[in-house]
């Protein structure tokens, strides 16, 4: 295929890649996306669930908890799949700066990728984060408490509330970590958007922030994006397969040319 030939060039060309990640490349490993219709999530309403009724209701607590007590067991048994593996060959071969995910499930750095090259823009579902005095729990802990019967976990330090580390609906994103993800996608030579809608700020921001500082702009999703026209490349195919062949011709296309 043209495209997957026209990428693997650019890919060849490029010395810091900055790769951008949504739900669109862990469902392939089994984590149902929270946006999509249908599946687990359709018995959680969101509005019950903002970070405002969380920090407020018990009830709403009760009920987020119950839904990470369903959530866990799934991250945790995930598996990195052909997308995630494909990237990692990327870091292998030099040329990744870093990943900026929308993910929470640390499936990138299952495969190999260390923790310090992946933003976590909306947190992590990997551990557990104290409101009152900020300790962190890993998230097995949690769960061994969760299915003792613990409807909501309290801090053992200082009885303070505890929510999962990401990103609530309602709660605003990590600082540190927003700013960062702009300038590491200011700074790159090619940005790669890969299984995100790239509706949501600061989603929809980075291929801008890349493109308008002279990079190449690659995006690979399921659906076409509202940054489609910004793009040198669009590939509306599977995340798995079409990196897996990209990764591909980039090796052959290294060995041809010694
Ligand atoms: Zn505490």
């Amino acid at each position: 295929m043209d495209k997957i030939n026209t990428v693997a060039d650019i890919i060849r060309q490029s010395e810091k890649i900055v790769i951008f990640t949504g739900a669109g490349i862990s469902t392939e490993s089994g984590i149902p996306d929270f946006r999509s219709p249908g599946g687990i999530w359709d018995q959680y309403d969101p509005n019950e669930l903002t970070y405002q009724k969380f920090l407020s209701s018990q009830a709403s607590r009760e009920k987020y908890w119950e839904r990470q007590k369903t959530l866990w067991p799934i991250i945790a048994a995930a598996m990195p799949n052909a997308g995630h593996r494909a990237i990692s060959e990327l870091h292998k071969m030099g040329k990744l700066d870093c990943i900026i995910t929308q993910d929470g499930d640390s499936l990138h750095q299952k495969s190999g990728i260390p923790d310090e090259m992946v933003i976590e823009l909306h947190g992590t579902w990997t551990r557990a984060l104290c409101l009152g005095c900020g300790r962190k729990y890993p998230s097995e802990e949690i769960q061994v408490r969760l299915e003792a019967g613990e409807k909501v976990p309290l801090c053992e330090e200082c009885g303070g509330i505890m929510k999962p580390d990401v990103i609530q609906f309602g709660q605003a994103l990590p600082e540190k970590e927003t700013g960062e993800a702009q300038r590491r996608a200011a700074g790159c030579d090619l940005l790669m958007a890969c299984g995100s809608s790239l509706v949501v700020y600061p989603a929809a921001q980075m291929p801008l922030l890349a493109k308008d500082n002279g990079a190449k702009l690659v995006i690979i999703n399921l659906m076409p994006t509202t940054h489609d026209r910004y793009a040198d490349v669009v590939i509306n195919e599977k995340l798995g397969q079409t990196l897996t062949e990209i990764i591909k011709q980039v090796k052959a296309k290294s060995k041809d040319r010694g």
